[in-house]
């Protein structure tokens, strides 16, 4: 038996994996040859998989049994010696699970896929294994429903729940796994009296908020409506019982009531000329009723239409027709009619609703509906699958699958709100967000490119301003690490820890960028009045004044205006970024001194940000105008990394990244620097050539500098122990590149033994 399915599979290239039927020998007389694990199995209490077979093929006559089969074995052998709460085999519950999904009519990779669906979680198979024995479909399928399974809802936020539900579309790229899901759910809903009773609350909660509604918004009408009736026996127990005994006893007492309404309706419908309409009494669930009962504060036997008929059709005109005609028997009652098949609500759901004053001048409601549509309210998603003629996989690809989702929620339109639809539509399959969550389960929604510093920023500004580092999931990462979808983010954050300009590099959100550029810009601030207070102390006390002096001078005011500026504070701020020289300020306030007073101390003697061509040669991040100088210790070059330090009393001075003094710097006071690639500002460096004291090298060397385009300031040139020669040179060099370049080509030059560059 096993060789025919064998060979039957291999024929068909969408089942099982080439590796798993070559491991296989063939033999007809042994029944079983293959991995022991996947030898048929029966276990005590479990439906055996002959019967679940025989279910799938009612609706799937091409089965692919083999590998059902198989998937069953190894489930069963996988959850060997495992119990459930309730102390019954957990292979139970795949099964059972397996058991939902025929009732979805789903493909036979499904139906493997729910069998398995807890073995990577449970149990030491990986989802590769997974791969290796089944297919990929279904390994993928199983992967997809342990990653679902492993997030965690706490929150009970409405809006929460909703980017909840979007997330779980987000993130199974295949419908099939939010199926599987919703079985598993279910399922676990109906065995969760073996729970604890706080547990029963926290899944039943969740339950009720994302995967019923989840449910209903693929249109799966049974399973919205047994998840809603599980969830409120376990979360309003009192009044459940209530009205499940009130609804039992009443539709006892009714129940002749009931026939007589049907009987009546059908002879409407024969008179019609409807013979072949189907008329049902339906009990609604108790939660709708419940919900009713809520809404209107009435109790339940006033609650009139808590039962409901159906009628089912052949097509669309007869739903019509027959609303007609009970409408002339029955008086409806004014605003319950609804027509759901003019608009359809945006799971798809059709049907005509209607309530009138029946026999005994009792409310009934009436549902009319086609078989088409009937089958659309229970199955939703699933009444749409498609199986081939032959050949039962499910065939519909996935941009068809996601097409189908997205219309799902193109229905929105003119349903709910603009907002909610955009949202839904933004959210959609190809999403461009990711759905984060903080180590205690809330939700945050970033955009595509978040970064923890975003995240850090969306959970609170403190957190942001504080970050160190962050765990993804467990393992430590940059702070410049992309954030995926489900990730558990937890930040590390250190009080004296604050933000940095680099980190406007990767942040995305607007949020972190605000709060990192207003940090930013407060803290050069800050550093901008020390500057420029000291400055202008050192320059008012150079000319035997205190600012408390000149604040108090009748020019003042004068002095504030002719730098347009309001308050003192300000122009300290603006001597500290250079945007004003404090010896103007004094020069301005007490014009009467002689200038020679004022020039008693020469403005700073290297500031190459003010020359011919391009602009400041330095940027500093934050600010358009800074006075930079240049550290004598370094001399850096145009090109060359650079570090700014906040020194008192002499604005900002660039050092080389490495250099000794910035290191020495306190951190605090470390600005970030930038060449300015526009600027042909030239900076003076040393240059110091060892050689053979030769004629004519000195010629070479200067012809060597003017090919460069080097100018030189000053030579300085020597013998040294007869035979040698030091020539120390001060150039002017525009970037790094053309430094090293004339620093080789000097090496190069016969006779030269050594060219370094020296501090000028
Ligand atoms: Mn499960």
């Amino acid at each position: 038996m096993a060789t025919k399915q064998q060979t039957q599979s291999a024929g068909d290239p969408s089942c099982a994996p080439p590796l798993a039927a070559s491991a296989e020998p063939v033999t007809p007389e042994v029944p079983w040859t293959g991995d022991p694990l996947e030898a048929p199995i029966t276990i005590e209490g479990v439906p055996p998989v002959d019967e679940l077979i025989a279910t799938m093929r009612s609706y799937l006559p091409d089965v692919e049994q083999e590998i059902v089969r198989r998937a069953y074995a190894f489930a069963a052998r996988s959850h060997d010696g495992q119990v459930r709460k309730s102390g019954e085999a957990y292979f139970g519950h795949p099964v059972d699970v397996a058991f939902l999904l025929t009732r979805l009519r789903l493909d036979s990779a499904s139906i493997c896929a729910g069998l398995l669906h807890d073995v990577v979680e449970d149990t030491t198979v990986s989802v590769d294994e997974i791969g290796r024995r089944f297919s990929r479909e279904i390994a993928e399928i199983v992967d997809g429903v342990t990653k679902l399974d492993k997030i965690k809802f706490s929150s009970r936020e409405q809006k929460q729940a909703e980017n909840f539900r979007k997330m779980l579309v987000a993130m199974s790229k295949d419908i099939r796994v939010l199926l599987i899901k919703l079985a598993d759910r279910l399922h676990n809903m109906r065995t969760l009296e073996h729970m604890k009773p706080d547990a029963q609350r926290r899944i039943a909660q969740e339950t009720l908020e994302i995967y019923a509604p989840l449910a209903n918004r693929l249109g799966v009408g049974w399973m919205k409506g047994q998840l809603e009736d599980l969830c409120f026996r376990h979360l309003h127990t009192d009044d459940f019982e209530k009205l499940n005994q009130e609804v039992g006893r009443r539709q006892s007492e009714r129940q002749a009531y009931v026939a007589e309404v049907v009987d009546i309706l059908r002879n409407i419908m024969t008179e019609e000329g409807l013979q072949h309409a189907s008329v049902y009494g339906r009990p609604k669930h108790l939660y709708g009723i419940w919900r009713k009962m809520q809404q209107s504060k009435l109790p339940y036997d006033q609650i009139y239409d808590a039962q409901g008929f159906r009628i089912l059709v052949d097509d669309v005109r007869e739903c019509y027709q027959a609303l007609g005609a009970i409408h002339t028997h029955f008086k409806p009652i004014p605003g319950r009619f609804k027509d759901y098949i003019a608009l359809p609500k945006p799971n798809r759901y059709q049907s005509l609703h209607t309530s009138v004053i029946g026999p005994g001048a009792e409310r009934i409601e009436v549902q009319i509906r086609t078989a088409q549509m009937h089958r659309q309210a229970e199955e939703g998603v699933a009444a749409h699958w498609k199986y081939k003629e032959r050949g039962d996989s499910l065939k519909v690809r996935d941009e068809e699958r996601f097409a189908w989702l997205k219309q799902l929620l193109e229905v929105h339109v003119g349903v709910k709100d603009t907002d909610e639809f955009l949202d839904s539509m933004k959210i959609d399959l190809f999403s461009d967000e990711v759905y984060t969550f903080t180590p205690r389960g809330d939700l945050k929604v970033l955009p595509r490119g978040s970064t923890p510093v975003d995240f850090a920023y969306a959970v609170h500004s403190a957190i942001g301003d504080h970050i160190v580092g962050a765990r993804v999931d467990g393992h430590m990462v940059t702070l410049r690490h992309q954030l995926r979808n489900g990730a558990i983010v937890e930040i590390l954050t250190r009080t004296d820890a604050h933000p940095s300009s680099d980190w406007l590099e990767f942040v995305v959100t607007a949020r972190a960028k605000t709060r990192i550029r207003n940090y930013v810009h407060a803290e050069q601030r800050q550093r901008a009045l020390e500057v420029g207070a000291d400055l202008l102390e050192k320059a008012f006390r150079r000319v035997k004044y205190s600012i408390a002096r000149a604040q108090a001078h009748e020019r003042y005011g004068k002095m504030l205006a002719h730098f347009r500026i309001a308050v003192w504070e300000e122009l300290v701020v603006a001597v500290g970024y250079g945007r004003v020289d404090a010896t103007d300020v004094v020069a301005n306030l007490l014009p009467d001194l002689t200038p020679e007073e004022h020039k008693e101390e020469p403005k700073p003697a290297k500031r190459p940000r003010k020359t011919d061509g391009g602009g400041p040669a330095i940027t500093v991040s934050g600010f358009d105008d800074v006075m930079v100088r240049m550290g004598n210790c370094c001399a850096p070059v145009p090109g060359e990394p650079i570090v700014g330090v906040v020194t008192r009393g002499r604005g900002i001075t660039v050092h080389r990244r490495g250099c000794h003094f910035v290191l020495d710097a306190d951190p605090m006071r470390r600005l970030e620097c930038e060449w300015n690639s526009e600027s042909k500002t030239g900076t003076t460096v040393g240059v110091r050539v060892y050689s053979e004291n030769e004629t004519g090298l000195l010629a070479a060397m200067s012809a060597k500098f003017t090919e460069a385009g080097v100018s030189i300031l000053s030579a300085n040139c020597r013998v040294i122990d007869g035979h040698r020669a030091l020539n120390d040179f001060e150039v002017v060099v525009h970037n790094l590149a053309q430094l090293q370049g004339i620093l080789a080509s000097l090496g190069r030059l016969r006779g030269v033994t050594r060219v370094e560059r020296v501090r000028s």
